[in-house]
């Protein structure tokens, strides 16, 4: 006797290869039915005998083809039909979809055999892929996932490719951007004026032009990239001037591990990210000063951001090539999004390139290189881009359509829909007018592909943001009524880990960052929240201290350094002996004490960004901040990892919130300062006061509250030691203690973090509401 089941599968199940890859195991099972791309997900109904049907179902639910990821399967028992043989139905129309878009994954291992091998038909082809490989969501222009809805449309399928497209057994079956040097995209060398140079082979002449010391811009999957060879000193630092960037570090990619183990020390789990499909940039320690790589690819950095070939080109870029690594740095103008049009990229490199690799394969989603790192073992994101967007978070509960959008920096903006959160790629510092371009044309893109139409917006506080206005414009010239959640920038980092790390019940929240804009209009950064994800209580925090000419003073570290002396010394700091006095002329210390003292531009913040900055610029380390949080960076680079003692610190209660007071931390380090310590205990003594007040504001605020669960979020906790040293130092205090893992703890998280606000908010006044009819009734 037969049976016969009806199974969905939801998730990123289109275009990944799954229809043949069931058509295999039906035919392995001997089951009979059929398999077909539905609006709900991929279906499948298969009829066998109930011992045979069971174990079909086992390898169903069990395996998949390596690029899906199945969100839910839904299997019901259906009467037998009694087919004959297991058929693949084409496509169903798609008017709304229970399936995702692939992210763009590296090239796979049978591609890149075929790619090596002279006697394969793909030879060197550098757009080589397959079904389990490739470029997707950087070429995708809509839904449903065919050719024609690609930037591969203009290019026909040459009778080969077609036959491998249609043939069923062929692991090419249905590959969309299917294609070979006869039928596909090609590459183009131009030369410094932008002419197109005559060549046999332009990958053998930019490997040449590169071991010569050129700098090129080179064309990949999501956008452009500057390239140079990371062993010459002398094209980085022609690279620097160029692009106008002194200081902050340059991405590099090597061929393999071997290659990057000459230079970077690489842990187990680093080297799993590394070779991880979706490939990201990923920050290793140096091994040493002279280790083939040039000082000035990360100047003053003990850790390099380094990642592995993931297109086919990059491979082809690394055959018999003479330099050890490449720099690979996005190809954009400071705080612009990186570029990825073939004309843009003429225009916007002239003057910084000495040549061009292109390629006629348009990119219509443009998407940075993702960056990891590892701490203690655990991987955590720290731009979350290609190879990972647009893939989904899943929610606990079916939410509706809401959009958060995001920070001001390192923006990203999320889009609910379902049971699910569309995190964008890295948008960027939303400063300039191209970034804020971007940032609207992917929003409206977002909400075409996934079908989203959002009925809520979540924005930050802060009354000048580019986000915010953004919301604000779209709320008022809204057709259908949107309602719009105001959400504080550190409720939403405690948020987005909580949600992250699907935390329901009240934690202690500590976020640590730079900025974010207080419900008291001052400028939070070093926060002790007592929150769940619908709301908050601030119950503590770093003591005020002046922001001496606002924003200002994120670049100019030392104003934050003066500010602080001033709140101890008051003029009477003009007579220590600080290296750092000499360096800031009278004028311009004259000029602060006046701004502090009549309160003009001197916004009062609770930073622990700024505390960071105060503290690297009274030890001489960096009085100028080239890119942001350098001066932090730079404090953390040099601290010795193995001093355990901290410096002073004093906690009150001011107003029924408990107040951290540095004064003292200050005050030990000049002390240690004139005793000529060396600047590496220091740094590692200041660390330790961070962890020290952070810890002991936590028991304080567990003896009011009985709370026990902690989440830290912010970009302080990019900082290794001071997320492994709180992270152990709370567990040790009993505290169960979230981290961020998949999203990144800097303001990546924000746009995450206001959907999961707004969301709960709206849930529960929605069961207020409910209450409230019931009562009446
Ligand atoms: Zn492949
Ligand atoms: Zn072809
Ligand atoms: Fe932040």
């Amino acid at each position: 006797m037969k049976h016969r089941t009806h199974i969905i599968l939801q998730g990123v199940v289109q275009g990944v290869g799954y229809r043949p890859f069931i058509h295999r195991l039906a035919t392995q099972f001997e089951v009979t039915g059929w398999v077909m791309n539905t609006t709900q997900g991929l279906v499948i109904e298969a009829e066998a005998t109930p011992d045979i049907l069971n174990q079909f179902i086992h390898q169903v639910t069990t395996t998949h083809p390596p690029l899906a990821q199945v969100e839910q399967i839904i299997q019901t028992e259906i009467p037998i039909v009694n087919d004959q043989t297991f058929i693949v139905h084409p496509s169903e129309k798609a008017t709304e979809r229970a399936v995702h878009i692939p992210a763009d994954i590296a090239v796979c291992d049978e591609c890149l055999s075929e790619m090596l091998n002279p006697t394969d038909r793909r030879y060197r082809y550098p757009f080589i892929n397959c079904v389990n490989c490739g470029a997707r969501f950087t070429i995708i222009r809509d839904i449903p996932y065919d050719r024609k809805q690609t930037t591969m449309q203009k290019f026909k399928l040459c009778p080969e490719c077609d036959t491998e497209f249609h043939n069923l057994s062929h692991r090419r079956y249905h590959t969309q951007p299917n294609c070979c040097s006869v039928c596909g995209p090609h590459l183009e060398l131009l030369d410094i004026n932008g002419k197109k140079v005559r060549s046999q082979d332009p990958i053998a002449d930019t490997i040449a032009r590169l071991a010569h010391g050129e700098i090129m811009a080179i064309k990949g999957i999501g956008g452009f990239h500057l390239v140079c060879d990371a062993g010459n000193n002398q094209a980085v630092l022609k690279l620097r001037e160029r692009k106008h960037r002194e200081a902050k570090p340059f991405a590099i990619m090597s061929n393999d591990i071997a290659a990057i183990r000459a230079y970077c020390e690489i842990s187990a789990a680093e080297e799993e990210l590394l070779i991880s499909p979706q490939r990201p940039i990923v920050l290793l320690r140096k091994k040493g000063p002279s280790t083939g790589i040039a000082e000035s690819v990360a100047p003053n950095l003990n850790n390099l951001g380094v990642m592995l070939p993931y297109a086919p080109l990059h491979h082809l870029l690394f055959q018999n090539a003479p330099y050890l690594a490449l720099v690979m740095t996005s190809g954009n103008l400071s705080d612009e999004p990186i570029v990825m049009d073939n004309a843009v990229a003429l225009e916007t490199f002239r003057g910084m390139v000495d040549s061009y690799l292109m390629h006629n394969r348009d990119i219509y989603n443009r998407c940075d290189d993702s960056i990891a790192m590892v701490v203690d073992n655990e991987p955590i994101i720290l731009r979350r881009a290609r190879g990972y967007t647009p893939l989904p978070i899943k929610l606990p509960n079916p939410v509706p359509d809401i959009l958060g959008c995001g920070s001001e920096l390192k923006n990203t903006f999320c889009l609910t829909k379902n049971q699910f959160a569309f995190i964008s790629q890295h948008i960027g510092d939303l400063k300039t007018a191209e970034a804020y371009t971007f940032y609207q044309e992917t929003i409206t893109r977002f909400e075409k592909l996934f079908r989203i139409k959002p009925e809520i917006i979540a924005f930050d506080l802060h009354p000048n943001y580019l986000s915010t206005q953004y919301a604000v414009d779209r709320i008022s010239n809204a057709k259908k009524p949107i309602q719009g959640i105001q959400v504080q920038h550190h409720h939403a980092h405690i948020a987005s880990c909580m949600a992250e790390n699907k935390v329901n019940e009240k934690v202690i929240g500590i976020a640590m960052d730079g900025t974010g804009y207080g419900t008291d209009g001052n400028i939070w950064g070093c926060e002790f929240l007592v929150a769940d994800q619908a709301s908050f209580d601030r119950a503590g925090h770093l003591a005020y201290t002046p922001l001496p000419g606002g924003d200002i003073a994120a670049v100019e570290t030392w104003r934050m350094a003066i500010s602080y002396l001033y709140s101890i010394y008051q003029a009477e700091m003009t007579k220590l002996p600080l290296p750092l006095l000499k360096e800031v002329d009278e004028e311009k210390l004259n000029l602060i004490f006046r701004i502090i003292q009549k309160k003009i531009n001197a916004p009062l913040c609770s930073s622990a960004g700024r505390l960071f900055d105060a503290v690297s610029a009274l030890l001489g380390i960096c009085l100028e901040s080239n890119y942001e949080a350098q001066a932090a960076i730079e404090l953390e680079m040099i601290a010795d990892a193995s001093v355990t003692g901290h410096y002073g610190f004093d906690i009150s209660e001011v107003e029924g919130k408990q107040v951290i007071d540095c004064k003292q931390t200050i005050v030990d380090i000049i002390g240690d300062l004139r005793k000529k310590i060396d600047k590496s205990i220091i740094s590692g003594k200041f660390h330790n006061t961070i962890v020290a007040f952070s810890i002991e504001m936590s028991k304080k605020i567990r003896e009011q509250t009985g709370l026990n669960s902690i989440a830290l979020s912010g970009g302080s906790f990019q900082n290794r030691l001071i997320l492994s040293r709180l992270n152990k130092g709370l567990k040790q205090a009993g505290f169960k203690v979230y981290t961020h893992h998949i999203i990144p703890p800097n303001d990546a998280c924000i746009s995450f973090g206001q959907v999961m606000v707004a969301e709960n908010q709206i849930r529960n006044s929605n069961i207020e509401y409910r209450n409230k009819k019931i009562m009446k009734q």
